[in-house]
């Protein structure tokens, strides 16, 4: 079946819904939002369709259908459960030329209704002709994901302006073009952004420009801890219209498998000793492309606010008046916590949680070890491997019980993930024992202990003490494959 696409204008036109149930109150739903003068034909009603009845909104008639009701009608759906019914509602509205939908049923519709995506007034449609609903929702819920919620504003931004950019450009190509710098530049970034006014100055001025050249802008997005699944919605779209990409070395390949296909992508990895681009040369590279009128997307792991010098970046894109935005994204303490069932705060064990990095000789010097030292509070620390055995000797020396538990977590969130369980004083050790290497971050503190019963990702904690396991674990038969390994540990 190929049907003819249509948007209809119901706004205080008559519309017959015949039925009363679930189904039919999201018909009546959609009616309303439409603004039609909707009438409910049905004994009984959901409360939700009462409540409209009650106020106004819907007229209900509870007596049995009758076919003069079609008289006055533009459209009728027939959403009752008797197919003999439904039917019947089909064959009249069709002898008098009245679209009708009969819900789940493609055959005896003369009209469909499509799944939605509404951005107003800019409404996405979406039809398998009644062949294959499913696939249709499917798509649906992909382009939710996929556009912005300012895209509705933006479209109200281009109707304003429409006869005035037909003036401005006469010529279609030069039309067009300006479209084109509308929708991808810095307007649509400012409605993104929640400024509007700034919005519709940076478009006045669009149009008051001599040509329509696009400027270029950068968008800080935080790429998460690897796993594409923790991605945010900002995070895809901002990947899916990059021009250039330079991401870290932190930065998974499922994530760049997201971005759109033939966006160019540059590593800029650092990683503690190895070969990388200096800061500089990042910021070169960021001028560079912007200027050139690209959209370029700046991916760090993790979010780019926390430890991820993604504040300098941005004081330098302001030093050079290049337009950036921020996406954030979940840091490594957030999600390695997560996914080792280990709750950076608790009720019982811990009132706060600090993010410490503790990378190097200079930033072991900098910190407030006696703060650190404290009991019931938990710390996340961002870290190279080498420095547990001076974490541990450092917060030990101001006070930390050696008993404290800590659970290190190696490539938190990814399928590889290893999860090491122990007590302050063994720390540098048992990373030692199970060859912990980076990227890891270390949790330390009271809900550590949490981390052997709470597990679920992945493979189950190394190195738990014994006495910890049995409680928790007496039943399971895992139990011995996990004392078997803290034996060969
Ligand atoms: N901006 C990043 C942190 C960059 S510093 C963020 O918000 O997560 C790099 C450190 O983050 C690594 O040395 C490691 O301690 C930690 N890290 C990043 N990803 C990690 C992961 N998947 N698993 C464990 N630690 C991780």
């Amino acid at each position: 079946m190929k049907l003819y696409p249509l948007f209809a204008d119901l706004s205080r036109r008559a519309v017959l819904v015949v039925g009363g149930g679930a189904v039919a109150e999201r018909k009546v739903a959609a009616l309303l939002g439409a603004q039609a003068q909707v009438t409910v034909n049905a004994p009984t009603l959901t409360p939700q369709l009462q409540r409209w009845a009650a106020a106004g909104r819907i007229a209900h008639r509870p007596d049995a259908f009758r076919e003069a009701w079609l008289e006055r009608v533009w459209l009728v759906v027939a959403a009752t459960s008797d197919a003999e019914l439904n039917r019947l509602i089909a064959t009249f509205a069709e002898l008098r030329r009245i679209f009708v939908n009969v819900v789940d049923d493609a055959a005896l519709s003369s009209f469909h209704v499509p799944a939605v995506v509404d951005r107003a007034p800019l409404t996405i449609a979406i039809s398998s002709g009644g062949e294959a609903p499913m696939l249709a929702r499917l798509l649906r819920e992909r382009l939710e994901t996929l556009l912005d919620h300012s895209l509705g504003a933006l479209a109200t931004l281009a109707a304003r302006l429409r006869r005035r950019i037909r003036l401005r450009h006469p010529q279609p190509a030069a039309r067009r073009g300006f479209y084109e710098a509308l929708f991808a530049g810095p307007v649509a970034a400012l409605l993104r952004q929640g400024r509007p006014d700034e919005a519709w100055r940076a478009a006045e001025q669009a149009l008051a420009a001599p040509s329509p050249a696009r400027a270029g802008s950068v968008v800080l997005v935080g790429a998460g801890p690897g796993d594409p699944g923790l991605l945010t919605l900002r995070a895809l779209r901002a990947l899916n219209e990059a021009d250039v990409i330079l991401h870290d070395r932190l930065v998974s390949p499922e994530v760049l498998e997201l971005a759109r296909r033939d966006a160019e992508r540059i590593e800029v990895g650092k990683q503690a000793g190895h070969h990388h681009t200096t800061q500089d040369g990042i910021h070169a590279l960021l001028l560079r492309h912007a200027r050139a009128g690209k959209r370029v997307v700046r991916l760090k792991g993790g979010d780019p606010f926390v430890f991820g010098r993604g504040g300098e970046e941005l004081e330098f894109l302001r030093a050079h008046d290049i337009p950036y935005e921020v996406v954030p994204g979940i840091t490594a303490a957030v999600a390695c916590a997560a996914h080792a069932g280990v709750p950076l705060t608790h009720r019982d064990h811990a009132q706060s949680v600090r993010f410490v990095t503790a990378h190097c000789q200079s930033s072991h010097d900098s910190l407030d070890w006696a703060a650190l030292a404290q009991e019931r509070q938990t710390l996340a620390v961002y870290m190279g491997v080498a420095g547990l055995g001076e974490l541990q000797a450092r917060l030990i020396g101001h006070g930390r019980a050696p008993s404290t538990p800590f659970a290190l977590v190696e490539n938190g969130s990814r399928p590889e993930q290893r999860v090491v369980t122990g007590t302050l004083a063994n720390l540098a050790e048992r990373a030692v024992v199970h060859g912990v290497r980076s990227p890891a971050l270390l949790i330390l503190g009271e809900v550590a202990s949490l981390a052997t019963s709470l597990a679920w990702f992945g493979a189950p904690p190394l190195g738990a003490a014994v006495r910890d396991i049995r409680p928790a674990r007496a039943a399971a038969p895992v139990a011995t494959d996990v004392l078997a390994a803290v034996h060969r540990a």
